[in-house]
């Protein structure tokens, strides 16, 4: 790894972000790292090599890791949690909703609810090459639940639920909540992510105006590689636009003649394009939850297997 590139960002005194590979892009991701008396990893998804090298630059190794804290079950999270666990022999912790998806594969793919799907079978390919630890089983020893604040000597980590990316999804402050470790609440460009079936958008949508009222003075995402200071309101704020922006793209497709759910998936909506068909079952899955909002909110109507829109 080279020195433009370091693995470990120091945030505050013993409070360290553990770069993934790829500039921690899916599917990796960054970790957070508590260097306390209880040596905790908060997410497992940085690519081993940047944990260990992590460690090691703490005089620590994997060995030392007393606990691991899953924000969700998601693959470029739990991520290499079972790998360290049989080293290192600490305790995994998640939050109490995502403990069959974090434990069982068949639990995960039952949460991201393509069981039995078109694109199932190239959604395997394609985690058996990028990640294929994840297709293993993994040992949780214990949950946490909303609010609970976990000690680690000195430090103490407190679980700040914030489902809709996922039903466990959860961000961490860290020492109170002027740090908060934000997840998959992410302020990349992209934006929020809901393709799965226990993704909600109402409740994504809460979770970033929660996160907004605690008013963090740094935010920690798990897919930028470096902590975010400067204007994380309005950087919170903007992210939780982008599901106002995409309605209106529905919207507009509409009026445009796109007037079904496979024609819109097609565009694509929320996808800046759709590099692999794996991407199209997402997409799907993130389009028809906002249409199903539309057609609730009556702003869209379904008639004849068509959609229109309501003036
Ligand atoms: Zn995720």
């Amino acid at each position: 790894m080279s020195e433009e590139y370091p693995v470990l960002v120091e945030v505050e005194s013993d409070v360290y972000l553990v770069r993934g590979a790829n500039r921690s892009r899916f599917p990796q991701a960054n970790c957070v790292l508590i260097d306390d008396d209880v040596l905790t990893l908060i997410d497992a998804g940085a690519d081993l090599q940047n944990i260990k090298q992590a460690l090691s630059k703490l005089g620590h190794s994997v060995t030392d890791i007393d606990r691991i804290v899953l924000s969700h079950f998601h693959i470029d999270h739990k991520g290499y949690a079972e790998i360290i666990r049989r080293e290192a022999d600490c305790e995994v912790l998640c939050h109490r909703l995502g403990v069959e998806a974090t434990e069982k594969f068949a639990g995960l793919v039952k949460c991201y609810g393509h069981i039995r799907g078109p694109y199932y079978e190239a959604w395997l390919r394609f985690l058996k090459t990028w990640a294929p630890y994840s297709l293993e089983d993994y040992v949780v020893t214990g949950s946490y639940a909303d609010g609970q604040r976990i000690d680690c000597g000195k430090n103490y980590i407190v679980a700040i639920h914030a489902p809709g990316h996922t039903h466990d999804h959860t961000c961490f402050g860290i020492n109170g909540t002027d740090i908060v470790y934000l997840v998959d609440i992410d302020l990349t460009k992209f934006g929020p992510w809901y393709g799965n079936v226990v993704s909600d958008i109402t409740r994504f949508r809460q979770a970033v105006e929660k996160i907004i009222e605690l008013r963090p003075r740094i935010g920690l995402s798990s897919h930028l590689v470096e902590p975010v200071t400067d204007g994380l309101t309005e950087r919170l704020r903007a992210f939780g636009n982008a599901f106002d922006e995409r309605e209106r793209r529905i919207i507009e497709n509409i009026q445009d003649g796109r007037d079904t759910i496979d024609q819109l998936a097609h565009v694509p909506i929320v996808y800046p394009r759709l590099p692999h068909k794996v991407y199209l079952m997402f997409e799907r899955i993130m389009v028809e939850k906002h249409v199903d909002q539309l057609v609730q909110q009556g702003r869209l109507a379904r008639e004849n297997g068509r959609l229109v829109v309501v003036e």
